[in-house]
Order: structure tokens, then C-alpha cells, then sequence
């Protein structure tokens, strides 16, 4: 199917924001991404997964961005916190089933949410990887590949 990333972003928000009344949310969505082929339902389901350990391993009232834009043949999607971030050895384990980082084991969590996220993003043929910000927090992202020839939604006032 064809999947709008602005749609896409704009639905979890609305629904996380539902559970959620104790984080800032910031979106930054740049203009005409280009649609791509997806599973909209699937995706969300990454995006709800992130925005929940956004909010798990970070403080209240910290601000959370979510982001979207174009880069060579690919969309680049991310969430980032404010939170204590994820130890640098471990930033490529927090995918495996299970894992957990120590210091959050009194946290509730199974440690299957990234390693789910992983799969639904690689079924895509998209990466997904996470980085900690030199300033605190962490920013994980996801890349998904554009189509050559993949119809561009046309903004309602240039069509007049
Ligand atoms: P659940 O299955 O409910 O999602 P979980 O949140 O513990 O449980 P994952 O989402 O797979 O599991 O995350 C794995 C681990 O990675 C977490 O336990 C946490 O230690 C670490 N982690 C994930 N996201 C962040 C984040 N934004 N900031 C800091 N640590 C994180
Ligand atoms: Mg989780």
C-alpha cells in the first residue's frame, strides 16, 4: 500500500497522545515526502513502540521530536528524548529479544518492543538503529526506501 509518512506521524501522535499528558511532543515533518510502499498499521505500531520507551526512559515534562524527511533514496524517521540515553556498548543489543539495559530492570518492560520494531522495519527493507545525543538523550531512527516512481500527494492549494 501506499503510506503517507505526514498521515502516518500525525495518527500515532493523536493516539499516543491519548495515554500521554506527561511529555512535551514536538513534530517536524518536512513537506512533500513522497508516499511510500508500506504498511501503515505495521509502521505505527514501530513508531507507538518508540514513542513508549521515549516516555518510559525519560523524565516528565521533557520534550520528545518526532521527525521525518527525504534523504538520497530513503525517508529518515526519528524519535528522540530527553532521557538518560542507552550505554554506548550496548546500543546495538537494546534490539536483540529481551534485552534490557540493567539500570531500567525496575522499569516494567519485556524487551521485546525494539526487537519487534527491527522486524517490522527489516520486513520493510529499512534499517533501524539508535544513537545517543553528546548533549543527553537518545535518538532512534528509521530508514525506509522511497520508490523510484512513487506519486508525489500534491498540496491542496497548488492544485487550484
Ligand atoms: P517492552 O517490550 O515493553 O517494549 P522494553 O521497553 O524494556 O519492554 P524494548 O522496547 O525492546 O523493551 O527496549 C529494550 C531496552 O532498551 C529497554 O529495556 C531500555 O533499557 C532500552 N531503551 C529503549 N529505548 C530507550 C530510550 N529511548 N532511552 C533509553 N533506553 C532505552
Ligand atoms: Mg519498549
Amino acid at each position: 500500500d501506499w503510506c503517507d509518512i505526514e498521515d502516518l506521524i500525525g495518527t500515532t501522535i493523536r493516539r499516543f497522545g491519548k495515554k500521554n499528558t506527561d511529555h512535551i511532543i514536538e513534530v517536524d515533518v518536512s513537506p512533500d515526502l513522497p508516499l511510500i510502499q508500506a504498511d501503515f498499521v505495521l509502521l505505527e505500531q514501530v513508531l507507538l513502540n518508540l514513542l513508549d520507551n521515549a516516555k518510559k526512559y525519560s523524565p516528565t515534562d521533557s520534550v520528545i521530536t518526532i521527525a521525518a524527511k527525504q534523504e538520497a533514496d530513503s525517508i529518515v524517521m526519528s524519535v528522540q528524548d530527553q532521557g538518560a540515553g542507552i550505554p554506548n556498548d550496548e546500543l546495538v543489543r537494546v534490539f536483540d529479544k529481551f534485552f534490557r539495559v540493567r539500570q531500567d530492570r525496575q522499569i516494567p518492560g519485556t524487551g521485546l518492543g525494539l526487537s519487534i520494531c527491527k522486524g517490522i522495519v527489516e520486513a520493510h527493507r529499512g534499517r533501524i538503529w539508535a544513537e545517543n545525543r553528546p548533549d543527553g538523550g537518545t535518538d532512534l531512527y528509521i530508514s525506509l526506501p522511497t520508490c523510484k516512481y512513487a506519486p508525489i500527494m500534491e498540496a491542496e492549494d497548488e492544485a487550484k
